[in-house]
């Protein structure tokens, strides 16, 4: 009852890309720690939200920024009206009460936070919580996913070693092109024809990557552009909002996205 409105109650729509749904049904059959690998916007969130609704299981995400303490993950004494009470923080909830826990781009916390689910991402499948002495053995539904993006990282913003290799991993892409023109097609609720021009132009903006740009135009963007041109902005319009001016900064990589729109035409 505590996590019902973490279920999932309606289907959300999913397009797999491979074997990726029989994968993670496996996985969460022996509960194994499950890491989500892939750029930004390609559809790890939706994946994961798809799994629970699938598996029928709570699902609590958290993303992950580098104010983040422990005691966010874990919980915090409060004081109310009649004291000091201890209130569960999002991860400490899902391993009480057996949710799939979701740390969303876990990298981005610091070190320091990123501890405390080592004990929770081995064997062990236990939370000390350190302020109130208790030692939570997780439920047996309990389920650790994280997302994280290789692209973005830097020596200092890195996982442990010790963390990566408690998690199994799962690699995430763009779409393909007929793929990923459904996916836009659907999300944005516009024609094909149009959603594949988008596409096209996605994947030349991907090819910039490396050329200036750190990632290109994620599946995301492209429905942002879509959802534009399905309340009749222009195509060209539509990808100079959603795409060309978020990306870039650099008035010379501008000129050559609005150049590929204008091909694209
Ligand atoms: P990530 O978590 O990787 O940053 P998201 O899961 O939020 O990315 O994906 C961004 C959007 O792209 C989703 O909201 C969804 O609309 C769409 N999307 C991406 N991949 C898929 C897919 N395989 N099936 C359905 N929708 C997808």
């Amino acid at each position: 009852m505590i996590l019902d409105s973490h279920r999932i109650t309606t289907e959300p729509y999913y397009c797999a890309a491979g074997n990726e749904i029989a994968l993670f049904a496996a996985a969460y059959a022996a509960r194994m720690p499950m890491m989500l690998k892939g750029p930004t916007g390609c559809g790890k969130t939706r994946f994961i939200e798809y799994m629970a609704w699938r598996l029928g299981k709570p699902l609590i995400t958290v993303a992950c920024h580098e104010d983040m303490t422990a005691s966010d993950l874990v919980g915090r004494f409060l004081l109310d009206a009649n004291g000091t009470v201890w209130h569960d923080g999002p991860l400490t909830r899902a391993v009480r009460h057996g949710a799939i826990c979701y740390l969303d781009e876990i990298v981005e916390a610091r070190q320091d936070t990123t501890v405390v689910i080592h004990p929770l991402a081995d064997d062990r499948r236990v939370l000390p919580l350190e302020k109130t002495g208790e030692l939570i053995t997780a439920h047996p539904d309990f389920q650790l996913v994280i997302s994280y993006n290789p692209g973005y990282q830097s020596v200092l913003k890195d996982l442990k070693e010790s963390t990566k290799q408690r998690f199994a991993a799962m690699q995430f892409l763009y779409p393909d092109r007929a793929l990923e023109t459904a996916i836009v097609a659907h999300e944005a609720g516009i024609a094909e024809e149009d959603a594949r021009r988008l596409v096209l132009i996605g994947e030349a903006a991907r090819h910039l990557k490396g050329h200036g740009l750190d990632e290109g135009a994620s599946t995301r963007m492209l429905i942002h552009a879509g959802q534009l041109i399905a309340r009749g902005v222009a195509l060209a319009a539509a990808c100079q909002v959603a795409l060309i001016l978020p990306i870039t900064d650099d008035p010379d990589l501008r000129d050559a996205l609005t150049a590929t729109v204008d091909a694209c035409l």
